[in-house]
């Protein structure tokens, strides 16, 4: 079954310490995520062979905690997608059904999860890739406020956005998951000590009781009916468990899907300068001069997607064209972050579909980036903003899985877990 599903890019089988609170774990690690000796490719041709000499900070933390790697996971090339169709090592299947995708670009990480190929996985999240295939393979994944979790070791794609992220079955699980990983760390400068000492876990005990959700109308707004009725159903579920509804508004992100591509892709154009055939990754050889050679090895080593966004990248970062896209991307960001900010003074959470539509099936989006990217309307605000928010499953719509996502302030992340954990009870 799993083989079909195309989950691993490499089985792997990394052990953990003997003992601590993920002994005996099995984990799924998105192949984005350094371990030393073992090959992480980020779903490239262009690292189709890179062994990296050390791990990342949230292997080692993994390691610590007990948990044992049993593989890195399949992945959008680089990150770019939300389908885990760009990758070069073929597509995912959705383990609820194979004829659709698992969501991206987490989505080996997640369909590993639904599939019982491993208890818990990490995926990386810049603009939706842990929540988006947590809802669509109806598992549970939350991307943390950044700065909560090191990425030292995460392949960058779009850095000033990005956050390592867990996925679980239950909302426990993946709390336990962010205790272990969660903390400041000396390699990574953007990491901060709030939140060092909370205990996640624990607050995954259902009681929104006097809690206080904001509902705004904006994330609702040309999303799927049956995933509305189902998300309005689960909302309506916690009102039922003692929380307040609130209807709130946030204007600022119907801006934030263009936003985050100009952002993204402008980051994205500068991170992967370095896949040169140099001093990374796959060479065309060293026929012609240094132009030629380093244009066939990215023409080779990257795929359609990436070029795409290498391409735009660098065009929104020109000289003549940064104050029109790149800086005026900027504004928009901070005022996503102002929108939340405020709108966090009268409520403790926000709640929205974590994706305004079904699992696509395998194929249909491929043609049409601008539909994906579309997609993207509900989980980007939170990147954008540098917020926490969790995707738990809501139910079901014509038998697919749908995600309710819940939106913190920064260093939240209680508040999501405690929510959510009430929307499975
Ligand atoms: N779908 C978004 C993109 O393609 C998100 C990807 C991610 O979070 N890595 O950029």
């Amino acid at each position: 079954m799993s083989a079909d599903l195309n989950i691993f890019i490499t089985e792997t089988e990394i052990a953990g310490a003997d003992d601590g609170p993920l002994a005996g774990k099995t984990v799924a690690v998105k192949d984005n995520i350094s371990t030393e000796g073992v090959r992480t490719t980020c779903g490239s041709a262009m690292l189709d062979d890179y062994v990296p000499p050390y791990d990342a900070t949230v292997v080692e933390r993994l390691a610590d905690a007990g948990a044992d790697v049993v593989g890195k996971a399949n992945m959008d090339e680089f990150g770019m997608g939300t389908t885990t169709e760009t990758s070069a090592f073929g597509a995912t299947r959705n383990p609820v059904d194979p004829e659709r995708v698992p969501g991206g670009s987490s989505g080996g990480s997640a369909a590993a999860v639904a599939a019982g190929e491993a208890d818990l996985a990490l995926g990386s999240d810049t603009g939706g890739s842990v929540r988006c295939p947590a809802a669509f393979c109806g598992v549970v994944g939350i991307k943390p406020t950044y700065g909560l979790v090191s990425r030292y070791g995460l392949v960058a794609y779009a850095n000033s956005l990005e956050q390592i992220g867990p996925i679980g079955n239950t909302v426990e699980d993946a709390a336990a998951l962010l205790d272990a990983i969660a903390g400041p760390d000396p390699n990574d400068a953007t990491t901060r000590d709030e939140g060092a000492d909370s205990n996640y876990a624990a607050a995954a005990d259902g009681d929104v009781d006097g809690m206080t959700i904001g509902v705004p109308t904006e994330l609702f707004e040309g999303a799927d009916e049956g995933v509305v009725e189902t998300v309005e159903a689960a909302i309506d579920d916690l009102e039922a468990q003692g929380a307040e509804t609130v209807e709130v508004s946030l204007p600022s992100v119907e801006h934030a899907v263009e936003a985050y591509y100009v952002i993204a892709m402008s980051e994205a154009s500068s991170n992967l300068a370095r896949f040169d055939g140099v001093r990374y990754g796959h060479s065309a050889g060293h026929e012609g001069n240094w132009n030629e050679t380093f244009a066939g090895t990215r023409e080779e080593g990257f795929g359609a997607e990436v070029k795409r966004r290498i391409l735009l990248g660098t065009y929104a970062l020109s000289a003549g064209y940064h104050d029109k896209y790149y800086k005026k991307a900027q504004d928009a960001r901070a005022w996503i972050r102002q929108d939340f900010e405020e709108t966090f003074a009268d409520v403790d959470v926000i709640a929205s579909p974590t994706m305004p539509v079904k699992p696509f099936e395998l194929g249909e989006g491929l043609e049409d980036p601008l539909k994906l990217y579309l997609a993207d309307a509900n989980t980007t605000p939170v990147n954008l903003a540098n917020l926490p928010a969790i995707s738990v499953p809501a139910g079901e719509s014509e038998g697919l899985p749908v995600g309710l996502q819940l939106i913190g302030p920064q260093f939240g992340e209680e508040r999501i877990v405690r929510a959510a954990s009430a929307v499975e009870e």
